[in-house]
Formats: structure tokens, C-alpha cells, sequence
């Protein structure tokens, strides 16, 4: 088997055309919050931890890399907990989600996680992972305080694992998953993308191991956010083929459970007889399917992001974002900052960055960001 390892950081990431330093105000009068224009309030954080990443996923980073922030621009420990305490203290913020780049490689991330648990002791902090070493420090996190773990994981099978991540580091990834449901970190998300004729053929085999292993497996569809701009919304696998890859071991139903705001639809599994092509047996689990693409769900977003950097953007796909970071490291106050996170999201787009429907709008602009840069 030969896995591209790649060269060293060549790339410069693309400059970023509508950096904004500062978001136009929002109305006088509006009640305190991330609201916007189009009566969303987020409630929910992502905040990416670092830019850096192990892997090269090929629907993420291309495989020399990204030339990573500079160490002083990156967000410091202290930082992250001052920003997450304005977003719970001062503007609604009910769930944090730590991502990255790739959360692991940064050095104090069990810190990280201790000190936002010391001051939010009833605060779902969870965090999204490829997994790689995460057999060393699951435990760690679990004590420091982390809630529940994503991990990242497309195939199972070594060589397609290595083609999509161009790197040979599968059973790395499966001892992570088991020391987190062994720590106590489960049930532990699974997240799949399918790629034509590369692992869509692994999508039943992917649900019949999650549910035999209790880990929930969620499908995302493949958004327009790699770095070498290879995305095809012809090529990408959609939602209705996830379920007809699905369908041919497996019978789907709808969850009638509240949607509540989750990007993933979700469907109670069972097995397909095929003798009679109906069920067979007892509800095994259930998978959830997220259709960013093709059955966008931005009318009822939830979402704010912090980047390793410290801007905010309101959305995957915004081309804008705005500077927290450096108005804390000029001395701002809770509430100064707590104003620019407020305005920047009452800028947020209607859908996708845009002001039409989604990805399939004429008027879509793939952002300069990857996926890795934002925080996924
Ligand atoms: N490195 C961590 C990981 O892979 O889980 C966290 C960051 S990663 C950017 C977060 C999630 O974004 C992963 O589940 C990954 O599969 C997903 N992702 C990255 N690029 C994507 C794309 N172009 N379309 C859909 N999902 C993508
Ligand atoms: Fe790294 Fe996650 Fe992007 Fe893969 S998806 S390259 S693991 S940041």
C-alpha cells in the first residue's frame, strides 16, 4: 500500500478577501443575544482550538497542508475560557463544541477542557476529533471534565482509509474511539463522509459496525470546503443516496423525536428481511444523516463559531468574519466584546453565507477558508 504522505506546509492559505475588523452595528433595542436579522438566535458554540491537523483528508486539506498560524496568533487557554465565559455569562450560549484543525495535537487541551468545566460545571462541552491519540488522553479529558466525543472516521478498511486521510493511521483511530467509550465518553458519535467510488460502497458495512460497537454513526454530506476546490455537487453523494446505500441491508424510519435545532435527521434502524424485503427484528439504533447540501437547515441555525484565531463567523460558509481576538488583546471589556459577538451575528446570512437558499444558489461563492482553517 503507499499513502501520500505529502511535503512539508507549502501551501499559503488563501487570503481572506472580507476579513472585517469590526461588523456594522445592529439595531438599537434588540434584547441581549446572538440574534439575527432573521430571527435565529445561536445558542450553540463551536470553537476551534488550533488550525493544525495530522491527517489530510482529502475533502479538507490538500496534501502538502496549510501553512499553519503563527504560535502568537493563535488562541491562548486563558483567552478561550474568557471568550466561552461572555458567550455563557452574557449571550445565551448553552453547548460548546471544541474542534480544530485537529483539538488533540494542541498541547493543553486537557487544561483547556478543566478550566471550562471549573467555571461551567453544568455546560455540554464536547469535542470533534479524527481520533489519532486520543487512546492516551481520552481518560484524561473524561476527568478534566469533556462531556462527549466525535470522532471522525470514513472507512474501515485500511488502504481506503489511508487514500481519504492520506495517512496509515486507521487502527490508531479505532483504539481512540474505544479508550473514549471506555472512558466513559460514548455514546460516541461517528462522523462519515461518502465519496463516489471511493468508500460510498462502506456505508451499510459503517452502520452494521457502529451499531454492533454502540456508537452512533452520522453521515455529512461533502460540502464545498476542501482546499483544492475538487468538490462537485454531481460527483458528491447525497442525502437520498445515503439512504438507498443504506436501504439495502437496513430499513429506515424516521425518528418522530424533536429535531430541536440538530443538523442530522435522524432514523431508527432495523434490519431488511430479504426474503420479504421487510423488517427483521428489534430496533438496533439509530443513524442520522446531515444534508447540508441538499436539504439545507439554515432556517433554524443554531450555530456561532470562534476560529483558532479568534474572529467570529456565523456560518460554514460566511466570506466574512470578525475580530474578537484582537479586541480582547487591545483590553476590551465583557461587555465591549460581548457587543462585537452580537453585532457579527445579527450580520449573519440567511443561508450558507448567502442571501438565497444554499449551495445550489447561483449566487454561491465557495468560501477561501477550508474546513480545517474554520472549525468544523
Ligand atoms: N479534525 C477533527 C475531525 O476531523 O473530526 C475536527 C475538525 S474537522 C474540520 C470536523 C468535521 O468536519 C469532521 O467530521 C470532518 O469529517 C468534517 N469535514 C471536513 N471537511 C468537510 C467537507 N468538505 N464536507 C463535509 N464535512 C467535512
Ligand atoms: Fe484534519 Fe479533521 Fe480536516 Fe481531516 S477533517 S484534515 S482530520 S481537520
Amino acid at each position: 500500500m503507499t499513502v501520500q504522505l505529502g511535503l512539508p506546509v507549502l501551501r499559503k492559505e488563501v487570503p481572506r478577501t472580507s476579513l472585517l475588523q469590526a461588523p456594522p452595528q445592529r439595531p438599537a433595542g434588540q434584547p441581549s443575544g446572538l440574534f439575527d436579522r432573521f430571527g435565529r438566535r445561536a445558542t450553540d458554540m463551536r470553537l476551534s482550538v488550533t488550525d493544525k491537523c495530522n491527517l489530510r483528508c482529502t475533502y479538507c486539506m490538500p496534501a502538502e497542508g496549510l501553512e499553519w498560524l503563527p504560535q502568537p496568533a493563535v488562541i491562548t487557554a486563558a483567552e478561550i475560557v474568557r471568550i466561552v465565559g461572555i458567550g455563557v455569562g452574557h449571550l445565551g450560549v448553552r453547548e460548546l463544541r471544541l474542534t480544530g484543525g485537529e483539538p488533540l495535537v494542541r498541547g493543553d487541551l486537557v487544561e483547556i477542557v478543566r478550566a471550562l468545566r471549573g467555571r461551567h460545571p453544568d455546560l455540554p462541552i464536547s469535542m470533534t476529533t479524527n481520533a489519532v491519540g486520543l487512546d492516551r488522553k481520552a481518560q484524561a479529558l473524561k476527568d478534566a471534565g469533556l462531556t462527549r466525543i466525535n470522532v471522525s472516521l470514513d472507512s474501515l478498511h485500511e488502504e481506503t482509509f489511508a487514500k481519504i486521510t492520506r495517512r496509515p493511521y486507521l487502527n490508531r483511530v479505532l483504539a481512540g474511539v474505544q479508550a473514549a467509550s471506555a472512558a466513559g465518553l460514548g455514546p460516541v458519535k461517528i462522523n462519515a463522509v461518502l465519496m463516489r467510488g471511493i468508500n460510498d460502497g462502506e456505508a451499510a458495512g459503517l452502520l452494521a459496525w457502529a451499531l454492533g460497537s454502540g456508537h452512533e454513526l452520522r453521515f455529512i454530506e461533502q460540502m464545498p470546503l476542501d482546499a483544492d476546490h475538487g468538490w462537485s455537487r454531481r460527483e458528491m453523494i447525497t442525502a437520498a443516496e445515503i439512504r438507498e446505500l443504506l436501504a439495502t441491508e437496513f430499513v429506515l424510519s424516521r425518528d418522530p423525536g424533536e429535531r430541536d435545532g440538530a443538523p442530522a435527521e435522524r432514523f431508527r434502524v432495523q434490519r431488511r428481511n430479504p426474503l420479504t424485503e421487510g423488517t427483521a427484528g428489534p430496533v438496533l439504533g439509530t443513524v442520522g444523516i446531515i444534508a447540508s447540501v441538499t436539504e439545507p437547515f439554515c432556517s433554524d441555525c443554531r450555530r456561532t463559531r470562534i476560529t483558532a484565531e479568534g474572529t467570529i463567523m456565523s456560518c460554514l460558509f460566511s466570506r466574512q468574519e470578525f475580530d474578537l481576538l484582537g479586541l480582547l488583546r487591545a483590553g476590551a471589556s465583557d461587555d465591549e466584546l460581548a457587543r462585537r459577538w452580537e453585532d457579527a451575528m445579527w450580520a449573519k446570512p440567511k443561508a450558507h453565507g448567502r442571501e438565497q437558499t444554499g449551495l445550489d444558489a447561483d449566487d454561491f461563492v465557495q468560501p477561501d477558508r477550508t474546513m480545517s482553517a474554520i472549525g468544523g
